[in-house]
Order: C-alpha cells, then sequence, then structure tokens
C-alpha cells in the first residue's frame, strides 16, 4: 500500500524533470520484460516507445513458441506485457529517439517529444523490415507494398498477393494472408526455405497458398498501385511478369541503433555487441532483445535478455549506492 502511494506521489512530477534509476530504450519484448523486473524492484522506470508497445509482437499474426501460451495473438500478448510492466511501476513515454549522451553518470536521451536523464540506461529498440530495395518499392509503399499483414491484410480481400521472403516470419504472414486473399505466392530466392519446418507444412497445407522458388524481385510496377512484379529466374536469368494485387515484404530486419553512433560499438550490421551480461562496456548501460547481437533472435531470447539487463542494472545501481525505491520516495517527500 504504502508503495502504492509513494509511486503515485511521484508521478506528479513531469517525466522530463526526473532523475529516473532506469531508462529503457523501446518498448517490445525485451524492453517490457526489464521494466517489469526493474519496476518490480521498486527502480523508478521509464520506457521510451517509438509508437506502438509490443515491438515486433504487436505486427504478429499468432505467436505459437511462447511457453504459457498454446497459442496467443500477438497484439494481445504486447497488450500483456504492456499491462504487466505497468502494473509495477513501469511508466511509458512516447518519442522518437534522436541522440543519447551515455557517458558519465547521469545519462540523456533526447527523442522527438523530450530529453529524458536516467542512472542506467537499457537499449532495447529492436529492429525494422528491411527493404527490398528494388524501383518501385518506395513510390508504390501503402499503395499494395506492406510490411505488416497485421496492419493491412485486411484492404487486400479477395486479391493475389505476393509475399517476399523465406523465413519463419514469410511463412507465418503468408499463412495469416491467405485468409483474405483469393491466393498468396511465397516468393523465395532459394530453393529451400530458412524457416521451421512446421511454418512451411502450414503453409503448404493451405489450399490457397503456394511457392515460387528460385525468384528474385527486380521491380515492382503499376499505375498508382501495385499491379506487377518483374521477377527473375536465379537459375536461368529469365525474368518474367508476375500479376499481384499487392506485395508484403519479409525478407529480415535491420537493428534500429542509428542514434547509437558514436556513443556504443557496433558490428558491421549495426547490431550491438555484447556478451550474455548484456553489459556494453560503457557503465549502466545495457542492452537487450534483437538489438543486441546474438545467434537466436526470437521473443523467449529478446525477454532473456530483458530480465538479464535489468538485473545487471539494478546491480550497477546498487554497487553506486543507489537504493531501489529510495529515490522514488524522496520524490514523494518533495511532491
Ligand atoms: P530471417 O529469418 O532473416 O529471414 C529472411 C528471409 O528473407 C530469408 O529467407 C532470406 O533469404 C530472405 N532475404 C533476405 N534478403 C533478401 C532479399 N534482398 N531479397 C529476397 N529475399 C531476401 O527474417 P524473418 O523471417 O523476419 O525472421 C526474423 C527472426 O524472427 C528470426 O529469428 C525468426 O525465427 C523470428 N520469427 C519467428 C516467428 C515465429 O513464429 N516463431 C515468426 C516470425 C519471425 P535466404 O534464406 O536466402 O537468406
Amino acid at each position: 500500500m504504502v508503495e502504492v502511494q509513494v509511486q503515485s506521489a511521484a508521478r506528479s512530477v513531469a517525466p522530463q524533470d526526473r532523475l529516473w534509476d532506469v531508462v529503457i530504450l523501446g518498448g517490445g519484448p525485451a524492453g517490457m520484460a526489464a521494466g517489469l523486473y526493474t519496476g518490480r524492484a521498486l527502480l523508478s522506470t521509464l520506457i521510451i516507445e517509438k509508437a506502438v508497445p509490443g515491438g515486433q509482437i504487436a505486427n504478429t499474426y499468432l505467436v505459437e513458441d511462447y511457453p504459457g501460451f498454446l497459442s496467443i495473438e500477438g497484439p494481445e500478448l504486447a497488450r500483456k506485457m504492456e499491462e504487466q510492466a505497468r502494473h509495477f511501476g513501469a511508466e511509458i513515454v512516447y518519442g522518437d529517439i534522436e541522440s543519447v549522451d551515455l557517458k558519465g553518470g547521469v545519462k540523456t536521451v533526447l527523442t522527438s517529444e523530450g530529453t529524458y536523464r536516467g542512472r542506467t540506461v537499457i537499449v532495447a529498440t529492436g529492429a525494422s523490415p528491411r527493404k527490398l530495395g528494388v524501383p518501385g518499392e518506395d513510390e508504390l509503399a501503402g499503395r499494395g507494398v506492406s510490411y505488416c499483414a497485421i496492419c493491412d491484410g485486411a484492404f487486400f480481400k479477395g486479391e493475389k498477393l505476393a509475399v517476399i521472403g523465406g523465413g519463419d516470419s514469410a511463412l507465418d504472414e503468408g499463412y495469416f494472408l491467405a485468409r483474405y486473399a483469393s491466393k498468396v505466392t511465397i516468393i523465395h530466392r532459394r530453393d529451400e526455405f530458412r524457416a521451421v519446418r512446421q511454418l512451411v507444412e502450414r503453409a503448404r497445407q493451405h489450399p490457397k497458398v503456394e511457392f515460387l522458388m528460385n525468384r528474385v524481385v527486380e521491380r515492382i510496377e503499376g499505375d498508382g498501385k501495385v499491379e506487377r512484379l518483374i521477377l527473375r529466374d536465379t537459375r536461368t536469368g529469365e525474368r518474367s511478369a508476375f500479376p499481384v494485387g499487392g506485395v508484403f515484404v519479409y525478407i529480415g530486419m535491420i537493428p534500429n541503433t542509428g542514434f547509437l553512433k558514436g556513443q556504443l560499438k557496433l558490428d558491421d550490421r549495426g547490431y550491438v555487441p555484447a556478451p550474455e551480461d548484456c553489459a556494453t562496456g560503457i557503465p549502466g548501460v545495457f542492452v537487450a532483445g534483437d538489438v543486441r547481437y546474438k545467434f537466436l533472435r526470437q521473443l523467449t531470447t529478446a525477454v532473456a535478455d530483458g530480465s538479464v539487463a535489468a538485473m545487471m542494472a539494478e546491480k550497477y545501481l546498487l554497487d553506486q549506492g543507489v537504493e531501489p525505491g529510495t529515490k522514488e520516495k524522496e520524490a514523494a517527500v518533495k511532491a
């Protein structure tokens, strides 16, 4: 009861005017897990999210590989994660992160909406869809070119659709789109899928899903909206026009680390290298989720990172002499 009163008093101070124990960049599964742990540990916790909490799962049709849920819709799981982080005291603000200053005992985060200060920072900004980079893609984005089946699938009822890619996302979202489309063709550049067998088989057995292998997209064409893809056969070099009403691109992700340049070491693909303890090498700065270089990028590994980063942030604060809950009490006394 005391804890709830203390936290509500601290909340009367604007997020920009507080010095947070933990500032978490990104409200996906890694950020939400970190916020749940640090909030529950009575550390004052701010999560900065760009748009919709939940990250990639907010745009995922079904999640079937998260322990505890036989099957759950991505947006619902995202909502539950947000609810749980908030329940334990984490606060969420919205804004685009523009730059950070991570050195020193107080780190600053500049966003489109304001500047926030934290004793520790957990970078959990995830990754964004990779683009094909072919002519017509940008011009027809939102006019038949999409990167989110959940967001846009319903606009394509009765249409013939193409999904580009051969990983879990392409196979999962291709299957999802079949509920709206008259036909879904999953177009992959090799003769073998990268996706797990279960997803490939589920798609293969769907009467409205077909596979087109060994093809790459060279151009996306249409007059004001997508009408056809120009494909090249990677074995013969032969080009062909493939008529479609929409194309969904699922060819992997790019880490969201542009704002970290000059602050944290990044690998050649832009990921933050960090060992199992999620420490970045800068005191008080940790990294979690898909933005960290790692072997397996899954929901489960993202939340695992989030919890490790949170515990490491707490340990760092204790080493600095910051007692969990103290700052909330100070703020409450001042309020
Ligand atoms: P991914 O596993 O990296 O797969 C990307 C796919 O796109 C690959 O098949 C790749 O082909 C193809 N590709 C890459 N660049 C291309 C280009 N320029 N043109 C044509 N094709 C291109 O990415 P993802 O499917 O988005 O998955 C990302 C992570 O999320 C993975 O760890 C995945 O397991 C996870 N995930 C899991 C689920 C689930 O239900 N469990 C659902 C979605 C995502 P190659 O195979 O030839 O390299």
